[in-house]
């Protein structure tokens, strides 16, 4: 059973892709996302295409940010997620930062702070990746990222990096 308004709690979602069509691979995971249930979709940043981190013998990505309403435990909204990857045809290779038809992460789960085998919020890299902060910005510009500052002020730290925003 669904939990009444007052639990809905607000989470954000990173989404990348460089395989594939990535712009269609981020435009289906969205809608998918919005057709898990207790998600609901609040906000969805423009599309951002950057250059890959890590291998640099890959294509360039395209990232997106999502904030959404849940009443979904954050395990359970990342295991949604990770069903949602492998949906689409996601290999998971023992390669670090390796390419990938689709990424989703949880960014940000309310004011967490969750330090659990699998699941580790807000998400490690956020500070220091232009393709998160940058759209995260563009659909919150108030927001503070726990134990980590404002937005704005992250952003002050992080070099564009060749990001670009598409559209
Ligand atoms: P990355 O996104 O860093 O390239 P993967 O998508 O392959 O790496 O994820 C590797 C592991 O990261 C997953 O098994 C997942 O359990 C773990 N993980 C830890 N914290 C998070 C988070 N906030 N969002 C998504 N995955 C996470
Ligand atoms: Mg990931």
């Amino acid at each position: 059973m669904e939990n009444s308004k007052a639990d809905l709690i607000t989470a954000f979602i990173g989404l990348g892709s460089n395989l594939e069509n990535p712009a269609e691979q981020i435009k289906s995971a969205r809608t998918a996302i919005t057709q898990i249930p207790g998600v609901r979709e609040l906000a969805f940043s423009s599309l951002y295409h950057s250059p890959p981190m890590g291998p640099q013998d890959q294509p360039d990505y395209v990232n997106a940010v999502m904030c959404v309403a849940t009443d979904l435990p954050p395990i359970d909204l990342l295991r949604r997620l990770q069903h949602i990857e492998n949906n689409h045809g996601r290999v998971r290779k023992a390669e670090r930062w390796g390419a990938r038809t689709l990424d989703l992460d949880v960014l940000i789960y309310d004011d967490q702070i969750i330090e659990m085998p699998d699941l580790i919020v807000p998400h490690p890299g956020l500070a220091e990746r232009a393709f998160v902060l940058y759209p995260l910005f563009e659909i919150a510009p108030q927001l503070t990222v726990p134990g980590k500052g404002h937005i704005v002020d992250l952003l002050a730290q992080c070099p564009m990096n060749g990001l670009k925003r598409l559209d």
